[in-house]
């Protein structure tokens, strides 16, 4: 399974997770030309799997996952919907809190029971946010990848469920002490802090020191550009991972960035070669 991570914070999220013919984009942050336009920058850069973007049928997905009702994940799913027709799939409380185009497009799912699509099953399980919102494991049949942002606080029971994920994509929003002395009003500043705002980079070190075997790379995400550095967010990861052989990475307000959820061949478990592109300098 191959990922592209194509927009990731407050300004939009998208991550495209594609194998065995089945394409399925997680949140809706990003039209439909910065999409084809971010798949060609990482088919150009030798991305293994990429396509071409000339034509429409190199960036279109089959379907496409919202994972809440905020607005820079929900972005312009009522446009793919209505004017390219790809279904959308949703819980039932976030297709009641956000406009997603035509009904008949939209597809609901538990926020607790498993579903496929194409090669894909998708394993969600709620997160504590001001929104419904889910963590989504994505399996292959081979390999699993977990997507886990936007929550105030780790729940019970999440470590498990991303426990041996191949790749883990988790949310590192922001430095308590940036945060304190931010430009951010108290009442924003507490909705952040809150239980059901975002994840710190301290939060996210403890979920990381917790985690069992298995996990080759990890993928810091949702980083705040006024609250958060990607040097102290990855510096805190590094140590809370330890003694784990887990490749680090930072994604980028605007990618691509394609990680593969294979680890490089005759090295079971050992660090990825992800390919990162147009990262922050200096990581
Ligand atoms: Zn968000
Ligand atoms: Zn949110």
């Amino acid at each position: 399974m191959q990922i592209t991570i194509i927009a990731s914070g407050s300004g939009g999220n998208a991550t495209l997770f594609a194998s065995r013919g089945t394409r399925v984009l997680v949140d809706a942050g990003v039209g439909p030309r910065v999409l084809a336009q971010c798949l060609a920058a990482a088919a150009t850069a030798g991305a293994p799997g990429s396509t071409s973007a000339g034509s429409t049928s190199a960036w279109t997905p089959d379907a496409i996952v919202i994972t809440h009702a905020h607005a820079d994940h929900v972005g312009v799913a009522a446009r793919y919907n209505k004017k390219h027709k790809i279904p959308i799939y949703a819980s039932e409380a976030t297709a009641r809190a956000a406009h997603l185009g035509d009904p008949e497009g939209v597809r609901v799912f538990s926020p607790r029971e498993p579903f496929a699509i194409g090669a894909l099953t998708f394993s969600p399980r709620p997160l504590p946010h001001d929104a419904a919102q889910v963590a989504l494991v994505v399996d292959d049949g081979a390999r699993r990848a977990a997507l886990v942002t936007d929550l105030g606080e780790v729940p019970p029971g999440l470590l498990e469920h991303v426990a041996g994920c191949d790749v883990l994509m988790l949310e590192s929003n922001y430095d308590e002490e940036m945060l304190d002395a931010g430009p951010y009003p108290q009442h924003l500043k507490r909705r952040i802090l809150s239980a059901r705002g975002h994840l710190s980079n301290a939060q996210a070190c403890a979920l990381l020191a917790a985690l069992p075997g298995g996990t080759h790379t990890v993928a810091l995400m949702h980083l705040s550009e006024n609250n958060n550095r990607p040097d102290l967010a990855l510096a805190a990861a590094r140590d809370a991972l330890l003694g784990k052989r887990a490749r680090l990475l930072a994604a980028p307000p605007r990618g691509p960035l394609v990680l593969d959820t294979a680890p490089p061949p005759g090295a079971a478990r050992a660090p990825l070669a992800a390919r990162q592109l147009g990262l922050f300098p200096g990581m």
